[in-house]
């Protein structure tokens, strides 16, 4: 994971947290958002990838499909195969049991005395001897069960038969066109297939040569056997599968379905079908059915699939349906037999194996691809927790590098706050000291008014104190209590004039209380009272309704009465008219406001604009120090007031003093 990327070179879709250490905000980090790449499946590949992938796969359920068919159909073709073999076993073994247990009755008949005397004897005599063959014969028949035994002499001619007793019997009948007589006749024991002209009947026919041991073996006659293959038929007609009996030319002497009977197995001239026809099968028409099958190999099994016109016979389909044919020799004859197992079934189930092979493997695929998921989220998740771990661990790091920074930071500005304080301090005692320095000031500007003020009464006092004594030593202590009590009276009035300069002069730290302003400017103006008088200045005092309390210290507001109506009165020396208006109200913001309206010669342009600049003044040297208007409006900022300035309406210079109100919270002495 990119634990340092820039914004530029984040991989797309990730978040910008996710890319590195979310900024310390002073909000908690919210955790990293996960990478998308855990959370993608692999469909995230190249489209053509995909299709490619997508074709793969295709390919692969194709072949399971395919294989799984195979082999289940190789299977199933091998089971059919091996219950058709059964089957074939036992056709065989009924067809053994039903033809040829009737195979050695012909040597029986080539030892009997009388059938011997009857191919002996010369034609004209032998009604006897047949009669006697005939007998034996019919016994024999009668005693094995079988359909018929009979002689034939060598023209082939029936010369003796066990059902002579019947009137359809073969006495006399022409045989020498059977293969049967031909092949005996010849000298060779001979078994075959055959329908009797006579009674259109098929059977098994077994022939043997009679030789005659008294003339020197000479083959005298054929000894015949035909066993009824009814049985055979039963048995055979009850097959489901289609089953067939071919005999050496590819006839089809026994089938199920019957019709295929004397059907051949390819097509055939119909001359040659002809004449086996005659000679075989009693002119039955052979070839009629060609079967179109070619069973070579089919001893192992042969799938084949039966011509259109055959399908019906079996079974209607639609398609083609193949068939294992599996075919046999018949020991002893020249039949084969074969049987046809449908296929079908196999098909359909080799058909359904596919498409559990197919379904297994999907929800095979789908299992893997369903852990690989698991597994790749769970790494995801891994991955995402282990990044969020580290994430959180750098977030630690680096706010504890930044309280680190912010404690220094603090230890420095609780420093610098420290240092601010002493600074103030520092300040505040300056103040305090240029107040105190102004205060100074303005009584010493005061002295000689106060000298001039107090010189009158002192006077006066010296004066009745001295007739005072007089009076005493003349005995008049009346007249001299009188003086005296006046001296006490200018006492007390020198003592009123003292009064307020030593508060005045007094130096007190600044505190807010509740002020009487009116009592303030009173104080202020009584300081200037003999200035005023003597410059013949009319003062004006007006206290508004609520303008007469205000939050500050009384000291203080009258520090800065004191100036503005020193400088009020310095401004209007040289004028005319003097007049001198002291207003308070309230103001709308709650605070009390004083003004001080002068009718002096008001300010120039540039005085208004440096008038609060700490040593700007226009006064002569010695006269001012340019401190009154700066400290004057630092103490009444101090009390969370204000100082204005600006030409009076009339031409002078008007200040406002802006006073901060009572606290809503303060209780009013009474
Ligand atoms: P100082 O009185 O020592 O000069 P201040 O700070 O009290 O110092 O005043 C500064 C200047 O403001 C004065 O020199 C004067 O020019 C001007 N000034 C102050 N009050 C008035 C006034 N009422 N009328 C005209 N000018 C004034």
């Amino acid at each position: 994971m990119p634990g340092e990327a820039g914004a530029g070179s984040r991989p797309p879709g990730q978040s910008p947290r996710a890319a590195g250490v979310p900024p310390y905000n002073g909000a908690s980090p919210s955790p990293p958002a996960m990478p998308e790449s855990t959370a993608v499946l692999p469909t995230s590949l190249p489209r053509p990838h995909r299709l490619l992938g997508l074709a793969g796969l295709l390919v692969v359920f194709l072949l399971v499909g395919l294989a799984s068919y195979r082999i289940s159909e190789r299977y199933g073709t091998e089971g059919m195969r091996l219950a058709a073999s059964h089957q074939l076993d036992i056709l065989g073994a009924v067809i053994d049991s039903e033809v040829t247990r009737h195979a050695s009755i012909p040597s029986a008949v080539e030892l009997n005395a009388d059938v011997l005397g009857l191919l002996r004897t010369p034609d004209d005599a032998q009604d006897l001897r047949q009669a006697a063959a005939n007998r034996f014969l019919q016994k024999l028949n009668d005693h094995l069960g079988g359909p018929a035994i009979f002689v034939l002499d060598t023209a082939g001619r029936v010369v003796a038969s066990s059902d002579w007793i019947f009137s359809d019997n073969l006495l006399g009948a022409d045989l020498s066109y059977m293969p049967f007589f031909l092949d005996a006749v010849r000298g060779s024991p001979a078994r075959h297939y055959a329908v009797d002209h006579v009674r259109q009947e098929p059977g098994y026919y077994f022939a043997l040569p009679i030789r005659d041991e008294a003339q020197e073996w000479k083959i005298v006659g054929v000894a015949v056997v035909k066993s009824g293959i009814r049985e055979v038929e039963r048995r055979w007609l009850a097959q489901e599968a289609p089953a067939l009996i071919v005999d050496r030319n590819d006839v089809v002497l026994l089938a199920s379905p019957p019709e295929w009977r004397y059907a051949t197995l390819r097509p055939q001239p119909q001359e040659a079908l002809a004449k086996l026809g005659r000679q075989q099968f009693a002119g039955q028409p052979l070839g009629a059915i060609s079967l179109n099958l070619d069973l070579d190999g089919a001893d192992a099994g042969r799938v084949v699939r039966l011509p259109k016109h055959l399908r019906d016979d079996v079974a209607p389909t639609r398609g083609a349906r193949p068939y294992l044919a599996l075919a046999r020799n018949l020991p002893g004859t020249a039949w084969r037999i074969v049987v046809f197992a449908d296929l079908r079934p196999v098909g359909v189930q080799a058909a359904t194996h596919a498409a559990l092979s197919v379904a297994a493997l999907g929800c095979l695929l789908l299992g893997v691809l369903y852990t690989r998921q698991r597994r790749r989220l769970a790494r995801g998740r891994e991955e995402a927790r282990a990044m969020l771990e580290r994430a959180n661990q750098e977030l630690e790091c680096k706010v504890r590098e930044r309280t680190v920074d912010l404690s220094a930071a603090v230890t420095g500005l609780q420093r610098e706050v420290q240092e601010r304080q002493r600074a103030e301090q520092t300040l505040r005692a300056a103040q305090d000291e240029l107040v105190q320095a102004a205060k100074l000031a303005v009584l010493g500007q005061m002295a000689t008014g106060i000298t001039h003020e107090l010189s009158q009464p002192l006077g006066a006092i010296r004066t009745l104190a001295a007739n005072a004594a007089e009076f005493m030593r003349r005995g008049d202590l009346d007249t001299s209590g009188k003086n005296l009590a006046i001296v006490e009276q200018l006492t007390e009035q020198m003592g009123n004039i003292i009064g307020p300069l030593k508060t005045f002069a007094r130096k007190s730290p600044a505190v807010s209380t509740a002020v009487d302003v009116a009592q303030a400017v009173d104080a202020a103006l009584f300081l200037f009272d003999a200035r005023l008088k003597k410059e013949a200045v009319i003062v004006e005092r007006k206290i508004g309704p609520g303008g007469s309390l205000a939050w500050c210290d009384r000291n203080r507001l009258q520090q800065v009465l004191v100036n503005l109506i020193g400088n009020a009165i310095d401004a209007m020396h040289d004028e005319p008219l003097r007049r001198l208006s002291i207003t308070t109200e309230r103001a709308s913001s709650g605070q009390v406001a004083l003004a001080v309206t002068d009718s002096g010669y008001g300010f120039s342009e540039e005085a208004l604009a440096h008038l609060f600049e700490p040593f700007f003044t226009t006064k002569q040297p010695g006269e001012g120090l340019g401190l009154g208007l700066t400290i004057s409006r630092d103490i009444l900022r101090d009390f969370g007031g204000d100082l204005m300035a600006g030409p009076a309406p009339g031409g002078g210079a008007r200040f406002v003093v802006l006073l901060p109100p009572l606290p809503p919270n303060h209780q009013e002495s009474p």
